[in-house]
């Protein structure tokens, strides 16, 4: 069936959040007390008020939260702005950060650094689960008035004229072939005065509406795939209050890899290693590096006796300011992980992706008032953003990307420390960044002793696993008889120019075992892609890190996918 000739229903609503994720409902909640604030002057001065307006906001996973994964230590200060009485009300604190430490790992030693460094002082920060965040913060929004629509998958966002008119939610019930089945039900088309895109890392519709608009920043946006493991560990080994970070030695002198390890409620941990996206190594494999890290004595001993209760993968934007995009155009902004908000020195994101929807919200106030929901209106956000902690949060780290992109050991020793002490300049500003996928060599480029696809470690099934086991401890589910929500516009290319150039880098960097070359039985000694789409944990990896950029990742069936329930 051809898209013009099937019938959709459309809804309007004044303000359309795209993403159930910190930044919305922090905007959202913002949003309505602002206009409350704005209300209450006004009759006051005998001014003009704000209509109550309809507030939405659609999120793709079956429930609220059960896509959202982070480490989480959270900085308090977005939320006690939002909500003063926050911890009365009853924000979701696994444990108050008490000690932080900082570790550099061999991989038979540990060494604690006498000093943390000041992007990882978290003392009083709040540990706890991002999904419980947003389950609390929509809670909240929800008594406020606040309608929460989960299922929702955002396909395509709507535009008029160069105007942002809202979105179009994705069909439900078609088969693999594209058919549709006797389920089927057509995408719904939401229109909005202003739609705010607050989809997380690398959404859908944020690439669109960036492409369509022109809208990139100074640099390229650059990403770190985030593994996160929750376990239960013996009573003895668990330590609330604690907080941990640190790098693994060697492999910080050809990229910077870290790791997290927080301890939450009933003997919990939890335990992320990130690597960098913009590997020259075509066999960058997250998982394996966070599989690798655990064999680490430090590790084996915490987890000795433990248990597995969670597992999932997610990117994490790191180009900070300078790979920003312009955060507003008629008719739309973008707040959080779309925007890049998230502070990649600091390794902490939640309170400035609520920061930056709560200044969008101001400016969407100004928009609700005056009944211009043009750039000339909302640009007031990217004003608000300039004078406000976050933009000098973001200054300060403007040049951390770009350090490490230049060389990990410039980066380490030479002009971070410099930034620490010139607000963030460094010795070069702005240093430009490259895509991620620039970065990969050839097979013939390394050295022929790294050519040949490493298996690091054997895994045990006891500390360490493969993918295929992973991916049952994120709870991920999607309907086998649709099509492929991972969109390859070339498969002849990954059987034969991929294979050649690069070794099929997918089967690598996916850390859900997304990807296979298998046997071609047309084709006697070739290969063929094989897809496995059920087992995606909608992390993004592969969209970024594919080296000819072939692979979309788009949305599959509103409420399918993981859930990071805890995570
Ligand atoms: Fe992540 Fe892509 Fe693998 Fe899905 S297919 S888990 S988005 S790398």
């Amino acid at each position: 069936m051809s898209d013009a000739a099937i019938e959709r229903e459309s809804m309007e609503v004044d303000v359309l959040y795209v993403g159930a994720g910190p930044a919305s409902l922090a905007s959202a909640y913002h949003l309505v007390r602002q206009i409350e604030a704005h209300n209450k002057k006004a009759e006051q001065s005998g001014g003009d008020t704000i209509e109550t307006p309809t507030i939405l906001i659609i999120e793709k996973a079956a429930a609220v939260g059960d896509h959202q994964l982070s480490g989480a230590v959270v900085n308090p200060r977005a939320i006690a702005e939002l909500m003063p009485d926050f911890v009365e009300q009853g924000f979701p604190t696994e444990h108050m950060c008490t000690h932080d430490m900082f570790y550099a790992f061999t991989r038979s030693m540990t060494i604690k650094s006498p000093i943390v460094p000041p992007m990882f002082k978290k003392r009083g920060y709040h540990v706890a689960s991002v999904s419980n965040i947003v389950k609390w913060l929509a809670e909240k929004c929800e008594a406020v008035g606040i309608e929460i629509y989960p299922g929702f998958a955002a396909k395509e966002i709507l535009t008029e004229n160069g105007r942002v008119l809202g979105i179009r939610t994705g069909d439900m019930g078609v088969d693999k072939n594209g058919k549709p089945k006797g389920t089927f039900q057509p995408g719904m088309d939401i229109l909005a005065k202003v739609t705010v895109l607050g989809e997380g890392v690398h959404g859908n519709c944020t690439k669109q509406l960036i492409a369509d608009f022109g809208l990139e920043g100074l640099n390229p946006p650059t990403y770190e795939t985030g593994i996160k493991e929750i376990w239960r560990v013996k009573p003895e080994k668990h330590q609330p209050g604690r907080v941990i970070h640190g790098s693994l030695y060697p492999d910080f002198f050809t990229q910077i890899n870290g790791m997290w390890l927080y301890d939450m409620k009933d003997n919990l941990v939890s335990y992320g290693f990130v690597t960098p996206l913009n590997s020259s190594d075509p066999h960058n494999d997250p998982h394996m590096a966070s599989q690798v890290f655990k064999t680490t004595p430090f590790m084996r001993d915490l987890l000795d006796g433990a248990e597995l209760v969670r597992y999932g993968a997610k990117t994490v934007p790191s180009g900070g300011l300078y790979s920003q995009p312009k955060l507003y155009c008629d008719g739309a902004v973008l707040i959080g992980d779309s925007a890049n908000f998230l502070n990649i020195m600091k390794l902490s994101g939640v309170h400035t992706g609520m920061k930056s929807g709560m200044l969008a919200a101001e400016a969407i106030v100004d928009a609700l008032a005056t009944g211009d929901f043009s750039t000339a209106t909302l640009g007031g956000y990217m004003e608000r953003y300039r004078a406000s902690w976050l933009y000098q949060e973001h200054m300060e780290a403007r040049n951390f990307t770009g350090s490490n992109d230049i060389a990990p050991i410039f980066g380490m020793a030479v002009n971070i420390p410099l930034m620490l002490i010139t607000g963030g300049r460094g010795l070069i500003d702005p240093i430009k960044t490259h895509p991620d996928h620039e970065a990969m060599k050839k097979l013939w480029e390394l050295a022929p002793e790294k050519r040949k696809k490493r298996q690091e470690i054997e895994f045990d099934g006891v500390l360490t696993f493969s993918k295929e086991h992973l991916v049952g401890f994120s709870g991920t589910q999607h309907e086998v008889d649709q099509p492929s929500h991972l969109v390859v516009a070339d498969r002849d290319l990954c059987a034969t120019t991929c294979r050649e150039e690069y070794g099929n880098p997918c089967e690598s960097f996916c850390p859900a075992a997304v990807y296979e070359m298998v046997d071609d039985s047309d084709k006697p000694g070739a290969k063929k892609l094989m897809i496995h789409h059920e087992n995606c944990v909608h992390c993004k990896t592969c969209d970024i890190a594919d080296p000819y950029q072939v692979i979309t990742w788009t949305t599959p069936e509103g409420g399918e996918g993981p859930d990071y329930t805890l995570m």
